[in-house]
């Protein structure tokens, strides 16, 4: 069985059941819905379907309502062409109409533009475009970059008037109609969370899904805030969806140690992260973020890219194989599919693809977790009977460690040792099962309430009998805390034989 976990998109080339279905067989743990794409009532959908196949298959599958942030768009007439060197204006939506979609809105406030370049820096028939975003080129300062559609073309501000930019082209290129844009310097006075994504998150919340990740996240005050808003949504303190930053923002990498704190999940968002800051130290941020996130036993996933040519072609590249066996060696707790299976041709060789290079690198000793990496101090009791239970999984040679956990914190100090065995979890929880899909390693189990901590492991080994995990005579390592308390202890740990 795989440790590392699998997150893929769904989307156009994965939205049937039975699509679904393969994606959960070739090892899909958790399914991303990315609310960038598709509308509601498609998404809902595609939930729909997933909680149908995980009950079907007796296998939890993590669902991920991954929200689309404030994400700047480009607004053009038609397209444009800009040469290397040429200068152009850059307005945004705060003036006339909000948020123009058609061409004619779109065209009006072009004209507005236009007739506001009558000032000292007049330029002979300039090229304009728009920002969607009311008010933003306030906060954009000369020096800036504007990066269009993934950072293929580039322009610094260089002249800064009342409505309007003046850029630079530093790459030319065509600047096309609702592409992608990043401005890595901006303060993004908005927050991560629009009113789009207010409105995402209600729906997502409506159907109980597992995950929430927020987009362009900045600091960890924006993490506070969505899981306040959570709570008071749904209505309740517990069961509740975990919350997942997407690391993809400069600001981001500065505040990460207060973000992990903030967090429930960490995303390395390595497409908008490569365009923010420069893509060369992409994969530094990655190592140094996933030893933070196992320090503190806060999930991790690398997202985007990993396997990118399967969107064309049924192989990768050796290149491709090359990264996302490299992330099972930095220990991440999963690897992520984007366009893969969202919209490529091979959606499901992408997943198998994914699962063969995690099986094939967790087969070899370059996956182990160094003694030290860690860095623990030991100063919780938990820490301690986790680095405890791993000893003795090591010195008794036993088959795996069973751990009772109800929030999955004493789940996550196991996994995050890394151990060479599987971490099998027994919970009285159904959100925590769901969400355990997500994390290193762990195949979990619904259990229900035990009065006793006998009672506790005589059900566990009952239900790893069962479902064939263990047989008469293992030695397992068992980690348990007192019976379903939700506040959680690990107060015992011990070696039992299956009997
Ligand atoms: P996205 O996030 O796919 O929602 O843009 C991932 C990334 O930027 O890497
Ligand atoms: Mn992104």
């Amino acid at each position: 069985m795989k440790r590392t976990k699998i997150v893929a998109t769904i989307g156009p080339a994965t939205d049937s059941k039975e699509k679904l279905k393969k994606l959960i067989k070739a090892g899909m743990n958790v399914a991303r819905i990315n609310f960038s794409h598709g509308d509601q009532k498609s998404n809902g959908k595609l939930i729909k379907y997933i909680k149908e196949l995980r009950k079907e298959l007796k296998t939890p599958i993590g669902i991920m309502a991954d929200l689309q942030g404030p994400r700047i768009r480009t607004l053009v007439e038609q397209d444009i062409k800009v040469e290397k060197g040429e200068t152009i204006l850059v307005g945004d939506t705060s003036f006339g109409s909000q948020n123009p979609k058609s061409k004619f809105q779109i065209s009006n406030k072009i004209q507005n533009l236009k007739s506001k370049n009558n000032t000292k820096s007049k330029i002979q028939n300039p090229k304009y475009f728009l920002l969607d975003w009311p008010g933003i080129i306030k906060n954009i300062k000369i020096k800036n970059e504007i990066l269009i559609e993934d950072g293929l073309i580039k322009l610094k501000v260089i002249g800064k008037e009342k409505d309007f930019l003046k850029a630079e082209a530093i790459n030319g290129g065509v600047i096309k109609n609702h592409k992608g844009v990043n401005i890595p310097d901006t303060n993004l006075k908005s927050g991560a969370v629009t009113k789009k994504d207010l409105d995402d998150l209600e729906f997502a919340l409506l159907q109980d899904v597992d995950f929430i990740a927020l987009s362009f996240v900045s600091n960890a005050k924006e993490i506070i805030n969505i899981k306040n808003k959570i709570g008071k949504i749904l209505g309740r303190k517990n069961q509740l969806p975990q919350v997942v930053a997407k690391i993809e923002r400069k600001e981001a990498i500065k505040n990460i140690s207060e973000i992990i704190k903030a967090t429930d999940a960490i995303m390395v968002a390595r497409g908008d992260l490569g365009i923010e800051m420069n893509e060369s130290k992409v994969v530094i941020y990655q190592k140094e973020i996933i030893a933070k996130c196992l320090r503190s036993a806060t999930p991790v996933i690398v997202a985007t890219q990993m396997l990118n040519s399967m969107i064309e072609n049924p192989r990768p590249t050796r290149a491709e194989v090359g990264d996302v066996s490299n992330a099972v060696i930095d220990h991440t707790d999963a690897v992520m599919l984007s366009g893969e299976t969202a919209n490529g041709k091979y959606p499901i060789q992408a997943v198998e693809t994914m699962t063969e290079i995690i099986r094939n690198t967790e087969k070899s000793p370059f996956d182990n977790l160094e003694h030290g990496f860690l860095g623990d101090k030991k100063n919780s009791a938990s820490a301690a009977i986790a680095h405890s239970a791993h000893e003795l999984l090591k010195d008794t040679a036993s088959k795996a460690i069973a751990v009772a956990s109800v929030s999955g914190f004493t789940a996550r100090m196991i996994s995050r040792h890394r151990p060479e065995s599987l971490i099998f979890v027994m919970t009285n929880n159904e959100k925590t099962h769901q969400q355990l899909s997500l994390i290193w390693g762990v195949q979990s189990f619904v259990l229900p309430d035990c009065k006793t901590m006998d009672e506790l492991i005589d059900r566990s080994m009952e239900t790893l009998k069962k479902e064939k995990m263990v047989k008469i005579g293992d030695k397992l390592i068992v980690v348990m805390g007192r019976p379903h308390k939700t506040k959680e202890h690990m107060s015992l740990v011990k070696v039992e034989e299956v009997r």
